[in-house]
């Protein structure tokens, strides 16, 4: 029996503490440290990153003025292989915000075993004020400022909020301009005519898709009788809305920044794609009722899919939530104290570093095909994407069963493992 048993001592935190990615990383890290009695040296090594990086971007706007933006790029670990994560443009970008979602990086690679660290980069700008030109200037400044710290055997970003393969594209050509050779390797979920890989952009919808298969399974139930809501439109929730909807799930609701969807005999998320192709938004869709982001995250379902941002299920609404189970498509939607809470209620959640680690598991796809210059079918990406999460999955199930630890404990766990084993084996250089 899989009990989501409770964890006291994170909710000492403070209500500013439980709103930071950061301390909300360092409180599972924290715990999953201490119940695996890690070597106090360790610890301090794997509870900072091991590199920060932080630039002050000039850019030509296309009103002629000068504009400076701030960028981060945070390594945290590179004890597995080199660093790896997305980069993300938002106005909300911090660096705390960074330095957590770097750790998680590092966290999620190993959970799924596959050779990288952890990194993530960030810009804080408005995607949605700025011009295809000038995000393009940004895009390839950033990578100036960054080319000796990025590099296929360094460090390989990869998309994450508000980017995307067209990025990915200005980034390679950027590094690639500057080693005086084509270098398709140093970024994955490229476009697939310069080095991209077949699966990799439905990669994160579709692992959500295999972890909800898995938990549906072990938890009894059925897919066609399983209603999924899922919050966030964007790469990640579209994708799994689709996907989970062509096997049979019923997707009752769907919420985005700007409002939500709710039809109870199922949205039909083809029509919706479409629609929100046309209007460039998922409001207004005729073959559903508006209803409120918020509500919806609180609304009667069997599978929740938080795919947005961080910091939605938290100690304000946790106690509302109907779901059975929560799928994280999003890096940090629950808060630590909101942890406790779906524990108290045992909801079987499946951690944001399990759930969403199909997107990095397929840019390793895409990471390997690009070294070896030789392209896969795309049954051969899905096929293997299936087979480690699937392991990843078990594994970690069976972890908090042995150990008697939620499953989220249980993923950081099996995570701070691994990599605590390789530092000792690697030993300290000095
Ligand atoms: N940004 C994605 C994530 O958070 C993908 C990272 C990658 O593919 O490197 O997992």
């Amino acid at each position: 029996m899989t009990t989501q048993t409770k964890e006291p001592s994170i909710s000492s935190l403070s209500a500013e503490q439980e709103f930071n990615p950061w301390e909300a990383q360092a409180a599972r890290f924290d715990l999953a440290a201490q119940k695996l009695k890690l070597d106090p040296g360790i610890w301090k090594v794997l509870r900072y990153p091991n590199r920060e990086i932080i630039v002050h971007i000039p850019v030509l706007m296309d009103n002629g003025t000068i504009e400076v933006f701030t960028g981060f790029r945070v390594q945290h670990s590179i004890a597995r292989g080199p660093a790896k994560g997305g980069i993300r443009y938002s106005p909300e970008v911090s660096l705390d915000e960074v330095r957590a979602l770097a750790s998680w990086m590092t966290w999620k690679c190993a959970v799924v075993n596959i050779p990288f660290g952890g990194a993530k980069g960030g810009i804080i700008c408005d995607p949605k004020k700025l011009s295809q030109t000038e995000l393009e200037k940004i895009t390839r400044r950033y990578t100036a400022e960054l080319i000796e710290f990025i590099g296929p055997e360094k460090d390989v970003p990869a998309p994450d909020m508000n980017t995307n393969e067209q990025t990915m594209a200005w980034i390679m050509d950027t590094y690639s301009m500057h080693m005086r050779q084509t270098v398709t390797a140093v970024v994955t979920g490229k476009p697939l005519n310069i080095g991209g890989s077949r699966g990799r952009r439905e990669a994160t919808g579709r692992g959500l898709m295999i972890v909800c298969n898995e938990a549906v399974r072990k938890l009894g139930m059925q897919p066609e009788s399983t209603r999924v809501i899922v919050q966030g439109f964007g790469n990640v929730g579209s994708n799994a809305a689709k996907l989970m909807a062509d096997v049979g799930y019923k997707i009752i609701g769907i919420g985005e920044y700007d409002g939500g969807l709710y039809n109870k005999s199922g949205i039909d998320v083809d029509a919706l794609i479409v629609h929100r192709q046309r209007n460039g938004t998922i409001t207004g869709f005729k073959g559903a009722e508006p209803a409120g982001t918020s509500e919806l995250l609180v609304t009667d379902c069997d599978i929740l899919i938080p795919a947005a941002i961080e910091n939605v299920i938290t100690s304000r609404n946790a106690d509302k939530i109907k779901a059975r189970i929560i799928a994280e498509g999003a890096n940090g939607p629950t808060t630590a104290v909101a942890d406790d809470i779906l524990a108290d209620k045992n909801i079987f959640v499946i951690p944001d570093i399990l759930a969403n680690a199909g997107g990095v598991t397929a840019s390793y796809f895409e990471w390997v095909q690009d070294r070896q210059g030789f392209f896969w079918k795309e049954s051969v990406v899905n096929e293997q994407l299936e087979d480690i999460l699937k392991e990843s999955f078990d594994e970690v199930v069976r972890y908090s069963e042995t150990h008697n630890v939620n499953n989220r404990i249980a993923a950081y766990m099996l995570a701070v493992d691994r990599v605590q084993f390789t530092i000792r084996q690697r030993g300290i250089y000095a």
